[in-house]
This record gives structure tokens, sequence and C-alpha cells, in this order.
């Protein structure tokens, strides 16, 4: 019988442990291998620039590293895929896959929302890529004979958004969809099982879970995740072996610190959900919040990010509850140890056009919550007495003035 995640994800990329003698992976730090053998040391060079494993000396970091190459290894074999290449953030990973699906055309099919600087990096057209944004059921018509690639998001960034990976996939037809992961991790979504040809992660978020590393990882098939590499050999941003240890290393303690924080989040999210002081509340795991039913079927839970909006629509209201919090972090990124909270509109989506924002409901009092590792009684106490600091409704508070 195969063997259980939590089991995998501590063994992945280990196997060779006791031929080497060692309890925990070695870090090489090299930048630059001896080559005295320079015949074949240039074959070598020849299979690493074409995105291809190496063929005896490593030659030089931006090729290879076998720190990296352990991670990627232990990644690939959670997520069910053949290979994986990781980078130096997320968004090199992004660049580098929209890079590689140049090969195949100009054109991305694409859904919002995303991830703000992702939306940013397709709608400039900073890399010579032209997208099309649409929703997940209306793929089919938006393919061209030029389209390179289907990318999608889900739990979406930061609405909390359910996407039919399958669904999206079939509309796709030979076209290679690629799934931004980053929410769900491998303990509760492996895309390439709902037949995404991609799978991506910044991460920098739950993979490293403990914010102290900046990294992407993309994993897929051997040839995708080849001609991913053979970019990367190419422009650079692979991953910085300290971080691949890093990286490696967390995905032992993965399962764990995903469920740990889902319990609190779905916690936080229903006493949110019936408080008169929030307005709304985003999180799949609510009821009458995944109409897809893709719980269960596609991703194992809802995951530990969840967004909301006070009653009090004020901005000056939203800025008084974040300065009010004393134990959880007013910060960018997710899927830390500690819990942080960041309004999209004002910082990670403020790149995208503010029509598009409007219209997949990162409104400008929207707060995006990613539930941490500490108790969540802790959590709530913290969430309620900022809550009491900030004025209610207006509408409230002329009842109350008997207005
Ligand atoms: C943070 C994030 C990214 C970008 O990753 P970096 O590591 O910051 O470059 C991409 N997708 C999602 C969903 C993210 O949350």
């Amino acid at each position: 019988m195969e063997q259980g995640f939590a089991t995998r994800a501590v063994h992945a990329g280990r196997s060779d442990f006791a031929e080497l003698g060692v309890h925990a992976p070695p870090i090489d730090l090299s930048s630059t291998y001896p080559t005295p053998d320079l015949d074949a040391a240039a074959r070598s060079f020849d299979s690493l620039v074409s995105g291809d494993a190496p063929q005896g000396s490593f030659v030089y970091q931006r090729l290879f590293n076998p720190t990296t190459d352990r991670f990627e290894k232990a990644l690939a074999e959670l997520e069910g895929a053949a290979d994986a290449a990781a980078f130096a953030s997320g968004m090199a990973a992004f660049s580098a896959v929209l890079l590689a699906a140049k090969s195949r055309g100009s054109h991305v099919v694409a859904v919002r929302p995303m991830y703000g600087t992702a939306d940013h990096l397709l709608t400039s057209g900073l890399l010579g890529m032209e997208v099309t944004w649409t929703t997940q059921d209306e793929i089919f018509s938006a393919i061209r004979h030029d389209t390179a690639l289907v990318a999608i998001e889900t739990p979406a960034n930061p609405t909390l958004d359910l996407v039919d990976i399958a669904s999206v996939v079939r509309q796709a037809g030979t076209v290679p969809v690629l799934v931004d992961s980053t929410f769900a991790t491998p303990v509760l979504q492996r895309p390439l099982e709902n037949g995404a040809a991609l799978v991506l992660h910044s991460a920098t978020k739950f993979l490293g879970g403990h914010g102290d590393v900046l990294a992407g990882v993309v994993a897929g098939s051997h040839a995708l995740v080849r001609d991913i590499k053979y970019v990367r050999a190419a422009t650079g941003g692979l991953l910085h072996p300290l971080s691949s240890y890093l990286l490696h290393r967390g995905l032992q303690t993965l399962e764990l610190r995903v469920r740990r924080a889902q319990a609190t989040a779905i916690m936080l999210a229903r006493r949110l959900a019936e408080d008169p002081r929030i307005g709304s509340v985003r999180f799949p795991g609510l009821p009458a919040q995944d109409p897809r039913m893709l719980i269960g079927r596609q991703m194992q839970g809802p995951g530990s990010v969840l967004s909301f909006e006070l009653s009090n629509s004020d901005p000056q209201a939203m800025r008084a509850f974040v300065g009010a919090l004393k134990l959880i972090t007013p910060a960018v990124s997710l899927g830390s140890t500690d819990t942080l909270i960041q309004p999209p509109a004002v910082l990670t989506h403020r790149v995208v056009d503010a029509a598009a924002r409007a219209q997949t409901g990162i409104t400008g009092g929207l707060l995006r919550l990613s539930a941490g590792l500490e108790e969540a009684r802790d959590l709530w106490r913290d969430l309620d007495q900022a809550l009491a600091m900030v004025p209610g409704r207006v509408a409230e508070r002329r009842e109350m003035a008997g207005v």
C-alpha cells in the first residue's frame, strides 16, 4: 500500500542518507565545481543548459545545485509530479513558466482574482505575453490557436474563490493548465491528480512556513519542467541552497502546520461570521461558500486563509482596527508561524486594475488573515479587543444617539 502523506513528507528526498552516513541533508554552497576533465564537463554543461540532469560535474551553481535538487525531488514526490524546479521567489517561478510557454504561443488565458503581482505581470505584458481574463466557466471560448497556457489560482488570493481544476482542464483541451496552489499546499490539494500540467507554489508561504525564506517552485512532467529549467539556466533565478535546505526541512512538518492552522481558521471564521461588528467573511469552510462542492473532492479542507470586512466600511475604521491588534502581525505574506493580516486593496493587490479589483470583490475594506500556529483563543481575544476599538456602523451610532 502507498505510504501516507505525512510519512512521505518526512522521508522524501532522503533515501540516500544511510549510504551517506548522515541524518540531515548536506548543504553544498559551491558556486563553481572543479572540471579537471574538460570534455566530460563540457558534456555536462550541454546537458544542464538544456534543462536535463548533470552528466558528472555540476559545473556552476546557476545550472545545478544538489541541495536545491533534493528539495525539488521531495516536493515533486509530494505533488505526484515527475520533477520540479525551484526558484528564488514565486514570481521568478511564474516568470520562467511564462517564458517557457512562449515556444507554444504568446497568449495566456487566466482567471481573476489571483495574486496581485501575478495579475500585474500578465496584464502589463512585461514578458511579451498577451492575457485574456475570463471566468472558470468561460475558459473554452477564451482559448485561441496561439494560447500557450491557462493559469488559475485556487483558493484564489485574496477572496478564497475556489476554481474547479478538472473543469478548467477539460475546457483547456491540449493547452497546459498551471495551478497556483500556494494557499492549499500538497497537504490539501494536488492539482496534477485533477489533470493540471503544472502546479506552482510561492514557497515563501506555507512550504517555508516560518516567515524566513523567499522561494518559488513549480512541478509537473519531465518535459515541461525540462523547458522551465532550460529557461532558468539562461535567465538565472535558481533557489539558493540554504533556502532549499530550509524548505526541505519544512516539508517534514508541513502537514502538522497546515492542519493546525486550518483548525484555527475554521474557528475564527465561524466566530467572525456570527459577530455583528463584521460585515462579511470569505472562507470556503463556511456554509454556502463552496458552491461547486470542491472541498472533499478537489481539496481536503478549506485551508487557513480567510478574508473579511468590518461592518463599518469607513476606511479609517479598518485602519483603527489593524492598528489596535496586539498579537496578530499586520504584514503582507501568509503561511507563517504567526498570524498575519493585511488589506489587499491597499497592499498586495494595489498593482491590480481598480475596476478588476472591484469586480472580483477586492473591496477597499477587505482584510486577509492567514491563521498561524498560536492558540486559537488568544487570536480570537486579540481580534475581539481590536474590534471593540472600532466605532460601529454609522447607522448603529445614529440609533444609539436617538437620531
Ligand atoms: C505570494 C504569492 C505569490 C508570489 O510569490 P513570491 O514568493 O512572493 O514571489 C504567488 N502566488 C500566490 C498565491 C502568492 O500568495
